[in-house]
């Protein structure tokens, strides 16, 4: 496995504040980059790696392939010198436990890194449900990024059951909940949009546009030639 190239970069900084952006980005939005900011502002980040996943533990299946989803997130991404992209997941050939992917970040971090996880709300609420959820969050905090008008009281029980369930670990200080407006855009949202082909200008970075336009991915039944092109001038 090839050791990312951020973490290279950042080998012998003591204190790092890593920011880790997990999540299957089908397709990544500005919904996305705006939390990604957002959390590296507020919680002091040095960086933020996104990790978009593989074959994600509870999903059959995906609307785009990874390749193609990584190179949505790598062209989202490739601009903000606090942003960068994980082949990780991408590049096993298994089901993508988060445990595993923190495991491999821990082991090549400079010591004394601390880890943040984001990602949805919707996301979190399950971690119980996911494999090792110990050994997850005594690796990582987590930041679960919710909408306005998101029902908090959700996570409330979490953290009871956290705290129930958890000798040593603080629940509050594990799982941070951060308020984006932006979150209003979701993946699914774009989805629909495209497969019956309404723009989505202004929702995905126009970069990622083009290369869905480009693709056909998310067009129903797959068809490059949903929707009607405007001519260029
Ligand atoms: P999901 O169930 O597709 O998403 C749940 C909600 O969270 C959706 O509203 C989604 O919006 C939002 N969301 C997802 N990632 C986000 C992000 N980084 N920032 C803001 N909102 C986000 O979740 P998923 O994307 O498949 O999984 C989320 C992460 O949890 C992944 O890294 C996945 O590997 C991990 N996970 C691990 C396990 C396990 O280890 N067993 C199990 C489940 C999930 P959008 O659709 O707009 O993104």
């Amino acid at each position: 496995m090839q050791q990312d190239g951020l973490i290279a970069r950042l080998c012998n900084r003591p204190g790092l504040r890593l920011g880790v952006m997990g999540g299957t980005f089908d397709p990544v939005h500005i919904a996305h980059l705006v939390t990604a900011q957002e959390a590296l502002v507020h919680f002091d980040l040095d960086q933020v790696l996104f990790m978009p996943a593989g074959d994600a533990p509870h999903k059959s299946r995906h609307g785009a392939p990874p390749e193609f989803r990584y190179l949505l997130v790598a062209t989202a991404t490739a601009s903000n010198p606090h942003f960068s992209v994980s082949r990780f997941e991408i590049d096993r050939n298994k089901v993508s436990y988060t445990v595993d992917t923190l495991e491999y970040l821990a082991g090549i971090v400079p010591q004394g890194t601390e880890m943040f996880f984001i990602t949805g709300a919707d996301a979190v609420l399950e971690i119980l449900t996911w494999k090792d959820p110990a050994r997850v969050l005594e690796l990582s905090a987590f930041i679960a990024a919710t909408r306005p008008g998101y029902d908090l009281s959700r996570l409330s029980e979490l953290l009871e059951e956290l705290r129930s369930k958890t000798v040593d670990l603080v629940p509050e200080a594990r799982v941070r909940i951060m308020e984006v407006p932006a979150l209003a855009i979701s993946s699914s949202m774009i989805r629909e949009r495209l497969a019956v082909g309404k723009t989505v200008r202004y929702l995905v970075p126009d970069p990622v546009a083009e290369l869905i336009d480009k693709s056909g991915y998310y067009k129903t039944g797959g068809s490059q030639t949903a929707g009607r092109k405007r001519c260029r001038p």
